[in-house]
């Protein structure tokens, strides 16, 4: 069973990050969608409600599993028998951060590989960053957001 995690902070998660999963789908048999808690970030979303988006929008896909893990993601891939990790490329500075992130992961655990999406064109531009930014300034985030994104 190829099994992919794809980590993020999903704070909020977007139409990007589901237009990812949606293709990423035909490639693997089972995707964790999987929350990194890292007590030194404070996230704007609570993870609780963050989980929850995910777990509605996901609902009727049995096989998007989503969890949250803390620690190294190699080792939680490790943990749960994922043999890949899936993220999201938008832009060369996108490509320039994953490539040392899946360069470090892959020399800290050479069993687990990196797979790379890129992004439609008509998502590039949306980021969690930006959406979270407009909501601090009160601005409509509805066409960058899931229907199921509400707080
Ligand atoms: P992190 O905090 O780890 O960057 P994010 O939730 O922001 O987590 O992103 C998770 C992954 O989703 C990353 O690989 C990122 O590049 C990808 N991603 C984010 N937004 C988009 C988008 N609009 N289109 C495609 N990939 C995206």
């Amino acid at each position: 069973m190829k099994t992919a995690v794809f980590p993020g902070s999903f704070d909020p998660i977007t139409i990007g990050h589901v237009d990812i999963i949606h293709r990423a789908l035909s490639m693997f048999d089972r995707i964790y969608l999987s929350i990194g808690v890292n007590s030194d970030k404070t996230p704007f979303f609570d993870l609780e409600l963050r989980k929850s988006w995910l777990n509605e929008i996901f609902k009727e896909e049995d096989r998007v599993i989503v969890s949250h893990y803390s620690g190294l993601t190699v080792d939680y891939c490790q943990s749960i028998g994922a043999r890949f990790i899936l993220r999201g490329l938008r832009s060369s500075g996108d490509f320039e951060f994953e490539k040392t992130i899946a360069q470090l992961n892959h020399s800290l655990n050479s069993r687990i590989e990196t797979f790379f999406l890129i992004s439609q064109p008509q998502y590039a531009h949306i980021s969690s960053t930006i959406v979270r930014e407009i909501v601090k300034y009160g601005g409509d985030v509805s066409s960058f957001i899931p229907d199921q994104v509400k707080w």
